[in-house]
């Protein structure tokens, strides 16, 4: 059965000789999210379909195509997520941090959900770095947010990601925008697909968003909302780009921008790559001032992005980005017949309670078999051990990249000095490579 060892589409497996790409990644995001001073928040899989209703909004793609719902036993409907940040807001609501101390900041590292056509750098379960910032609304908070997607690119070695930024207002300057956009898309009302159609009366900003190239061609042309932005917004915009030519964060203003989901106001960003095809959004964000309150919060300005962990892994790899691989196995102990297995097994586990990465035959492999696994695991060290060995309390150690080989004494101890001398010459030769001497 085919359906037994297949992975449902759209899905993938990370392997165990691949993990370490994401741990890195992870790693560095992490790191730089705690310099901003960003804590995890974890929230559940699924939630009351509703919640993404309200928030994501009605009329956008995500709810009206993408969304996993289903009734659970107890006949709820449930969704799992297609997006981190209406967990985030509800359970900031619900546990009452937005009325402590402001602002909150809060990231997460986590699977979405999207039932989409799956293509490169498309997927129906992906991953997504998100950061939420709340209780601010002030333009540093919103230069603060683009600083910390841009410093994570940075970190990881990425370049060529152009950074594009627009406002889409408040519902103020937004009431008038929407007459003029329904005024120029009922004109070519017969031309749109269906959805954009019915679009026109909901939400026409939604048509802007539409992947199908007639509705992205008719919208090209439509009116523009930085012309139609209030005095206020106007001025946040200003504020927003000024931080970000202090910060020294190349930026451009594209009207085109408007994100594909409803909650957001004022500013709004994507991160594009020309390197990895047609999906080449890596991380889009912006702020959503009126999602606390429409999902029954206290008012709160409030802002945030998501960033494709997938895309970034291809981005990686299309630049040639290499990350550092996992080291290897230090010390492989070799053994010959039962009484030296048991006791590869003791000075195994004794070395790894010293932080060493050590292993041994669990087999029952020949010699030359166990010698060609250590091979295989790039071991630094192997030490074989047989009856002699047991005997005279001492062995071979060789190194194998050199053949060099060195008599020890069979002891965690001993060992574990050779394992820390040798690591420590391993770091100097290292650094003498980073920072040679004039
Ligand atoms: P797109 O226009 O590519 O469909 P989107 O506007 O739907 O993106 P967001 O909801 O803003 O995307 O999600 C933030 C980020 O998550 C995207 O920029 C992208 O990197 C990633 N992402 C979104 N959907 C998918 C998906 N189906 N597979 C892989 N990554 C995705
Ligand atoms: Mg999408």
């Amino acid at each position: 059965m085919a359906i037994l060892t297949k992975a449902p589409r759209g899905t993938q497996d990370v392997l165990p000789a691949d993990s370490y790409r994401w741990q890195v990644v992870e790693d560095i995001i992490r790191e730089t999210a705690r310099l901003y001073g960003f804590k995890e928040i974890r929230f559940p899989t699924f939630e009351h379909t509703e919640l993404y209703q309200r928030s994501v909004g009605d009329t956008t793609d995500v709810v009206q195509k993408e969304m996993y719902t289903f009734l659970d036993k107890g006949d709820r409907s449930i969704t799992l997520r297609p997006e981190g940040t209406a967990g985030t807001v509800r359970a900031m609501i619900e546990h009452g941090l937005l009325g402590g101390v402001l602002p909150v900041k809060a990231y997460y590292l986590t699977s979405c959900f999207r039932y989409e056509k799956p293509q490169a750098g498309r997927l129906r379960e992906f991953h997504q770095f998100g950061a939420e910032l709340f209780g601010a609304a002030s333009p540093t908070a919103d230069a603060e947010m683009i600083a910390l997607a841009s410093e994570i690119f940075k970190m990881l070695g990425v370049t060529g990601l152009r950074l594009a930024i627009n406002s889409i207002g408040c519902p103020t300057c937004r009431a008038s925008y929407h007459q003029a956009l329904t005024e120029y898309f009922s004109a070519r009302k017969e031309e749109l697909c269906a959805t954009c159609r019915e679009r026109l009366a909901t939400n026409p900003m939604r048509i802007l968003d539409c992947k199908s190239p007639v509705c992205s061609g008719i919208a090209a042309g439509a009116p523009v909302i930085l012309d139609f932005l209030c005095d206020e917004c106007k001025e946040h915009f200003e504020g927003v780009k000024a931080r970000l030519s202090d910060l020294e964060i190349p930026y451009t203003v594209d009207p085109g921008i408007v994100r594909g989901l409803d909650y957001y106001t004022k500013t709004v960003f994507e991160f594009i790559s020309d390197d990895i095809g047609a999906q080449g959004t890596v991380c889009g964000g912006g702020r959503y001032d009126g999602l606390v309150a429409e999902l029954g919060g206290a008012p709160t300005p409030a802002l945030g992005f998501g960033m494709g962990l997938e895309r970034l892994l291809l981005l990686l790899q299309a630049q040639g980005i290499e990350l550092p691989e996992p080291r290897p196995c230090e010390l492989y102990l070799v053994s010959i017949g039962e009484a030296a297995n048991r006791r590869a097994l003791a000075l195994t586990n004794a070395l790894r309670k010293e932080g060493f990465y050590v292993d041994c035959d669990q087999m029952g492999r020949s010699v030359k078999a166990q010698m060609k696994y250590a091979d295989k695991l790039g071991s630094v060290y192997t030490l074989v051990l047989g009856e002699d060995e047991l005997q005279s309390g001492k062995a071979q150690l060789k190194q194998m990249d050199t053949g060099e080989t060195r008599q020890v004494e069979l002891s965690a101890a001993a060992l574990s000095e050779v394992l820390y001398q040798a690591g420590t010459d391993r770091l100097n030769d290292a650094l003498a490579d980073w920072f040679p001497q004039e």
